[in-house]
């Protein structure tokens, strides 16, 4: 089994939309990966990462609760928390690992600003040249935005890849908009039967039984 480890990012979505990835925070500030990637060096210098005499690397801590810490600092608060599988060479050190290759297991989206969980993401206006960042917001908070549905961050992310809020995300991120559109429906094939039941009435249908 590779060790399993924590880190926070910036989730991405591409400028067309097709893709998501990660941001990191530090060092990796300038670099999208994908939820299975090689580590690039955060300096752009030309070798393999990690290298010797060179700090970059994928990092991440081995306890969730220490990832979710560094959330609270101000410039972290839309990160998310992934749950990583290490994968290539890595060193272990005290409080983490630092390694050449991951696979993004879990995308843990903190709540929204407002401390209700998340339900969708939004775009934010950061980003870096081909990709927007997202954030974690409820429906109510983003009322008037173009929301992006967490499960299809996760589609586009890799199909080994879950996201969880810290409410249980429902099956669909659709149902708010499906939900009020199939009331609509409902009132309306009512109010037909309605108007139906009436004009039958009218017709003296059904016809009271026959007496013998
Ligand atoms: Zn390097
Ligand atoms: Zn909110």
């Amino acid at each position: 089994m590779p060790p399993t480890g924590y880190k926070v990012a910036f989730p991405m979505l591409s400028g067309d939309g097709s893709r998501t990835g990660f941001r990191g925070v530090s060092l990796g500030g300038r670099i999208v990966y994908g939820a299975l990637d090689d580590a690039r060096c955060g300096y752009g210098r030309r070798h393999g990462s990690p290298a010797r005499g060179c700090d970059c690397g994928f990092y991440c801590l081995h306890s969730a609760s220490e990832a979710q810490e560094l959330t609270c600092a101000t410039d972290c608060r839309d990160a998310v928390i992934l749950q990583v599988s290490v994968l290539g060479a890595y060193t272990r050190y005290e409080r983490g690992i630092r390694y050449a290759r991951q696979r993004v297991r879990n995308v843990r989206v903190g709540p929204c600003r407002c401390g209700h969980p998340a339900q969708a993401f939004v775009r934010t206006e950061t980003g870096l040249p081909g990709w927007r960042s997202l954030r974690g917001t409820c429906a109510a908070c983003a009322a008037g935005l173009r929301l992006f549905p967490l499960t299809e961050f996760a589609r586009l992310a890799g199909d080994w890849v879950n996201v969880t809020t810290d409410a249980p995300v429902r099956p669909a991120d659709r149902r708010d908009e499906v939900l009020p559109q199939l009331a609509a429906e409902a009132a309306l094939i009512q109010a037909r039967l309605d108007q139906f039941q009436e004009r039958l009435a009218e017709l003296n249908w059904p016809p009271a039984p026959e007496e013998k």
